[in-house]
């Protein structure tokens, strides 16, 4: 290691008051002041390691510097991290089509039309994985899975080479011998979205009948009873910003806790980058001006659509932002070239942001790297 080389707190690294977060390597670590602090003055002024090591306000450096280091919090100061793309997730849009009509999503005003992706593609989109395993990888872009009439030979599929499945579903066709399938294995977490336990409230909000409801309620008590040994098991999504989200969520947490383990979540439903645009969902927009904190999704996460298009992210409703085609190119291909690296640019600050780009009315573009 040169004493010449300087360093700088990776574009990727972005903290809150007591956490770090890197969004290349999607770790989190618990921080101190001191070690904000460090990161904070490194991510505008690169140092050398020995002129860090005088830094007379910081105690325990050494230790600190060896953890940044070891953990790229730091790197050198020359890295074009504008390459760096490592897959720890993947959406893949094996169906289009959802069943549902849920108030706070867009398909209900802008509902896809019928696809499913082939066998073979979807092969080739794992065979381009290989030696880079996701965390997991999901089957979704909008589209219920389980409508997709190849759902189980793709699970099997993913089973053969162990990368793990997220399954996001309304549970609505989850009937007795899917949960006993799932049952077998190559499931990483279940997350049912299901926005109320009251049958009109659950039919108005998912614009579905209520025997749809009863479907879905029986799906989750059954997977519940079943499906216990899933490493990050069973999550309930309460979706739909209203007065009465808490309330809805208490009432699933009530009902459920008899059946087995799960966890609910209130999802902050948003506009989906202006997908839809309602009461129930929270709606942002930033302005084009330089140094942005960053997006995980450009540096982490990889989505692909039923045709084999690698798209911008899960916000992307429309599949306006093509990256590459997984049919022509590699992942690092794609997930490198000009477009990525500009977009990549443009979320982390390294470029001012262009007037137009999806991002800019997106709630999860940060707009700073050290937060409360
Ligand atoms: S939120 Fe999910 S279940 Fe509801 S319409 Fe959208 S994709 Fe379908
Ligand atoms: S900021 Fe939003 S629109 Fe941009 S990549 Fe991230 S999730 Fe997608």
């Amino acid at each position: 290691m040169s004493a010449a080389i300087k360093y700088k707190t990776s574009v990727f690294v972005h903290c809150n008051k007591s956490t770090i977060f890197n969004d290349l390597t999607n770790r989190a670590f618990a921080g101190d002041e001191d070690d904000i602090a460090l990161l904070a003055r490194l991510a505008d002024s690169p140092n050398t390691l020995r002129d860090i090591s005088s830094f007379p306000d910081i105690k325990r450096l050494d230790e600190r510097l060896e953890f940044f280091l070891r953990e790229n919090l730091l790197v050198p100061a020359s890295n074009d991290e504008t390459l760096d793309f490592i897959p720890h997730r993947v959406d893949i849009e094996t169906c289009r089509q959802c069943n549902a009509r849920c108030q706070f999503c867009p398909q209900s005003v802008s509902p896809k039309s019928r696809g499913v992706m082939p066998l073979d593609l979807f092969s080739l989109i794992l065979s381009r994985l290989e030696g880079n395993t996701p965390e997991w990888v999901a089957f979704n872009h909008y589209g219920e899975p389980l409508i997709d009439p190849f759902f189980r030979r793709r699970v099997e599929m993913l089973r053969e080479r162990n990368i793990p499945l997220t399954l996001f579903t309304n549970g609505i066709l989850m009937k007795d011998d899917v949960v006993d399938f799932l049952a077998e294995g190559g499931v990483y977490r279940i997350v049912f979205n299901f926005p109320s336990l009251e049958p009109s409230e659950w039919c108005q909000l998912m614009q579905m009948p209520e025997q749809s409801y009863w479907k879905a309620r029986r799906a989750i008590e059954t997977s519940l009873k079943t499906n216990s040994n899933i490493p990050q098991g069973i999550v309930i999504s309460v979706n739909g910003v209203t007065s009465t989200q808490a309330r809805r969520a208490q009432g699933i947490k009530d009902y459920f806790l008899s059946f087995g383990d799960f966890q609910v979540r209130t999802v902050s439903s948003n506009s989906r980058a202006g997908a839809i645009q309602n009461e129930l969902v929270q709606i942002s927009s930033h302005s084009a001006w330089q140094g942005y904190g960053g997006c995980a999704r450009i540096v982490g996460q990889l989505h692909i659509s039923s045709e084999g298009r690698v798209y911008l992210c899960c916000q992307d409703y429309d599949q306006n932002v093509i990256l590459g085609d997984i049919r022509q190119e590699s992942i690092s291909a794609i997930m490198t070239g000009p477009l990525a690296r500009q977009l990549r640019a443009e979320m982390f600050g390294l470029a001012p942001m262009k007037r137009g780009r999806l991002c800019l009315n997106c709630n999860v573009l940060r707009e700073g790297r050290f937060y409360n």
